[in-house]
């Protein structure tokens, strides 16, 4: 019998419709090669989706091709030219033959021209290959869609925040649909959403109210009532019509328990909503109550300007505000600023600089603009940037800051990068020569992904509500687009169990 051949395939990205930052397909190679055997041997082994496929694809003794790699960190609207290059690549490999669809899609891409990227690229593999199995893994911000539930086959999505099952997730959307085609399942899917609006700093599925929604899909998956169960908490930062909290089940055939018990998950989360809210409170009390700890690590996240929410890494109120009611003893970054790594390696390592730090990129559709912290200090080394994930996200897989300095201030180490990477990964900080863990104050640019390799070195977590494009305070942003009545928007709205 001749090799079964799988198209594998990945174009991640989670767009903030309100970041400045441009997506050329430039940032979707930044992660590693965009196709072929590279980008093979990039993923593979490593916690992530696409790493999830390669091994389903393996262990399935099948044939496979890799003709789309893309995965960028969040930013504003993709363009249409890397929409276009990134799908006609996918579409046209499937096009040319295959047995299966593997897909490590994220879920909340919106490009230029479409507010649905995934859906969008699957109607167009549809109109080559309509009938061709399609397994898609999807981040837990996904925001669901009509059309990417009817264009696959099978739906996962990542069941952690931070996402440290992303391989799992691939896993498991494999093993149904290597099912399906052994004619052991036909699967059937189903899914719902609730108009709501979740804080991404208050959904995790670690703690409440997510945490029992997540474990009756985790339950329901496990003791076999569907094939597979996920929840999707959304994405807030995208002004698209589609914005809400969402659950996709995949059932064998036909299975009224499925839907049961899919409709008392969104039923839960409704009922729950107000739990779902962030509240957000002054800065300046904020870093009060870090000084006033006595303990450290104390890590302090600043989640208004993350890049793994589309954030432009460069915001500085956090630390200006630490230096200003005189915290010592820190560590911070990375802050990308191209220039200013520029001028520190000008000035070598023990030379002393004056920098204009950060504030460099401007945020008009939050109306901010740009502003920089003059700050000097000697710089402390220099790196490439390059690290190896030793902790629990995204194991494995290479970090690319970019070339990299750090600028000694006597009270504070700062690191600061060419490129824009989240800080979910202790290496950040060790690959230039800093031990957080024997630092008093740790500030980071991450409002959930920092837990995956913080949360085991911080005595204390102290949230800091930055100034940025990803800010977790809704009230700062103008949205147009969304499909109003939406929870918090609309706080009085009333739901009938059966109207929506
Ligand atoms: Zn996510």
């Amino acid at each position: 019998m001749p090799k079964k051949k799988f198209v594998l395939a990945m174009m991640m990205h989670e767009t903030n419709t309100f970041s400045p930052l441009p997506t050329p397909i430039e940032s979707f190679a930044r992660k590693g090669a965009l196709e072929g055997r590279l980008a093979i041997t990039d993923a593979e082994g490593t916690n992530t989706s696409l790493g999830g496929f390669i091994e389903v694809a393996r262990k399935s003794g099948a044939e496979f091709t890799l003709p789309m790699a893309a995965n960028a960190s969040p930013s504003g609207f993709v363009t249409n030219a890397a929409f276009e290059q990134m799908s006609s690549a996918i579409v046209a490999e499937i096009a040319r033959g295959c047995d299966a669809v593997l897909l490590a899609l994220h879920g909340a891409m919106v490009t230029e021209t479409y507010d649905d990227g995934e859906g969008e690229l699957l109607a167009r593999i549809r109109r080559v290959a309509p009938n061709i199995p399609i397994a898609l893994a999807l981040d837990f911000h996904a925001q669901m869609t009509d059309a990417m539930v009817s264009g696959a086959t099978v739906i996962t999505g990542y069941r952690t925040y931070p996402h440290v099952d992303m391989a799992d997730t691939a896993i498991r959307a494999g093993r149904t649909l290597m099912r399906a085609m052994a004619g052991e399942v036909a699967p059937r899917m189903i899914w719902g959403s609730r108009p709501l609006m979740s804080s991404t700093l208050m959904h995790t599925p670690s703690r409440e109210p997510m945490r029992t929604l997540m474990n009756m899909a985790i339950a329901a998956e496990d003791s076999g009532v569907v094939l597979n169960a996920s929840v999707f908490g959304g994405f807030p930062q995208a002004d698209i019509p589609h914005l809400a909290l969402s659950s996709v089940f995949v059932c064998d055939r036909r299975s009224a328990g499925g839907e049961v018990i899919m409709n008392r998950i969104l039923d839960g989360a409704w009922e729950r909503r107000e739990e779902f809210m962030f509240r957000p409170e002054p800065l300046r009390d904020q870093i009060a109550r870090a000084k006033s700890l006595t303990d450290g690590p104390i890590v302090m996240a600043d989640h208004g300007d993350n890049t793994a929410s589309g954030g432009t890494q460069d915001v500085m109120s956090v630390i200006e505000e630490a230096i200003a009611q005189g915290l010592e003893d820190a560590c911070a970054g990375p802050i990308c600023d191209p220039a200013s790594v520029e001028q520190m390696i000008e000035a070598g390592v023990g030379g002393t600089v004056t920098l204009s730090l950060g504030g460099k990129v401007d945020m008009p559709a939050m109306g901010l603009r740009g502003k920089p912290l003059a700050i000097s200090g000697k710089v402390k080394c220099i790196t490439d940037g390059e690290f190896k994930v030793t902790g629990p996200m995204a194991t494995g897989s290479i970090v690319r800051l970019g070339r990299t300095a750090v600028l000694d201030t006597g009270k504070m180490l700062i690191v600061v990068s060419e490129r824009r990477s989240e800080p979910y990964d202790l290496g950040v900080f060790t690959h230039c020569g800093i031990d957080p863990s024997t630092k008093r104050y740790v500030i980071i640019k991450s409002r959930q992904h920092f837990r995956a390799g913080f949360e085991p070195i911080a005595k204390h977590i102290v949230m800091c509500d930055g100034d940025g494009c990803t800010a977790s305070d809704l009230g700062l942003f103008k949205y147009t687009r969304i499909k109003r009545p939406l929870y918090p928007f609309d706080p009085d709205m009333w739901l009938g169990r059966n109207d929506v």
